[in-house]
C-alpha cells in the first residue's frame, strides 16, 4: 500500500469535512471541561488547510504537511492550534522529499507528530489530552506491523486503540490545558482533543484502499 501527493490532500481535505460535520460536537466535549471552542477552531483552521492545498501540485509530500501545518499554527485559535500544527510541520519533516508514502512511512509521521506535540505541549500520556488517543494509537500500528497485518488491518487496530484511549480519558483527571483547571471535576468527561485526534485518525483508515 502506497499513496501519492494528490491522495494525501484529498485525504486531508476530507479530514477538514469530517471535522466540520462533528464541529459542534466537539464543541460540545470542549464547553464542558474548557471553553467550548474546539471544534469551531479547528474547522477554521482545517477550512484555511483546505485553502492553501487548493493549487498544490502533491509533487512533495513533506510540502504538504509543512502548509498544513503551517495553516493551523497561523488559523487555529487556542492550544490545539500550535499543537496541531506542531504535529504536522514534524510529520513533514519525516517525509520531506516523498512522492509516495507507504505504511512504514505513516507509522513514522504519526511517530514525529506525537513527539512534535509532546515536545510543544509537554503533556503525557494519562494527562487527559489529544496524545491519550494517538500515543495508543502508534503503539497498536506498531504492534499490527509486527504481527504481519495489512497496513489497512493494523491501522483499523490504530483507530480502535485511539477510541479506547478517548473513553479512558472520561475516566481520568486533566492535567493540561483548560480542563485542568477543573481538577477532580474534570473526571466523568471526554477529553474533545483526544476525539477529534481519534476522528483524524479513523478518516485516514476509511479513506486508505486495502
Ligand atoms: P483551548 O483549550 O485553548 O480552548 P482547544 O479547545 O482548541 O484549545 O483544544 C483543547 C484540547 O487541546 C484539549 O482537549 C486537549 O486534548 C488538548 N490539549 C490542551 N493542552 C494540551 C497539552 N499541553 N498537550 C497536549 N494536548 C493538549
Ligand atoms: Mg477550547
Amino acid at each position: 500500500m502506497s499513496i501519492n501527493g494528490k491522495r494525501v490532500i484529498q485525504i486531508i481535505n476530507k479530514i477538514a469535512d469530517v471535522i466540520d460535520t462533528n464541529k459542534l460536537y466537539l464543541t460540545e466535549l470542549d464547553a464542558s471541561i474548557g471553553d467550548g471552542d474546539h471544534g469551531l477552531n479547528l474547522s477554521k483552521g482545517f477550512a484555511a488547510v483546505k485553502e492553501k492545498l487548493k493549487d498544490d501540485t502533491g509533487s512533495n509530500i513533506g510540502d504538504i504537511l509543512k502548509k498544513t501545518g503551517m495553516a493551523l499554527v497561523s488559523n487555529v485559535g487556542g492550544a490545539s492550534g500550535p499543537l496541531y500544527g506542531t504535529a504536522f510541520l514534524k510529520a513533514a519533516t519525516a517525509v520531506d522529499g516523498n512522492e509516495k508514502v507507504d505504511i512504514n512511512d505513516f507509522v513514522r509521521i504519526l511517530q514525529a507528530a506525537l513527539e512534535g506535540i509532546k515536545m510543544r505541549g509537554k503533556a503525557e500520556l494519562d494527562d487527559k489530552t489529544m496524545i491519550d488517543a494517538i500515543e495508543p494509537a502508534l503503539n497498536a500500528l506498531n504492534d499490527g506491523n509486527r504481527k504481519g497485518l495489512s497496513g489497512k488491518e493494523a491501522l483499523r487496530e490504530a483507530v480502535d486503540a485511539a477510541y479506547k484511549g478517548v473513553e479512558h480519558t472520561k475516566e481520568i483527571v486533566a492535567r493540561k490545558g483548560r480542563a485542568s483547571y477543573l481538577g477532580e471535576r474534570s473526571i466523568g468527561h471526554q477529553d474533545p482533543g483526544a476525539t477529534s485526534s481519534a476522528l483524524i485518525l479513523e478518516t485516514i483508515y476509511h479513506e486508505l484502499e486495502e
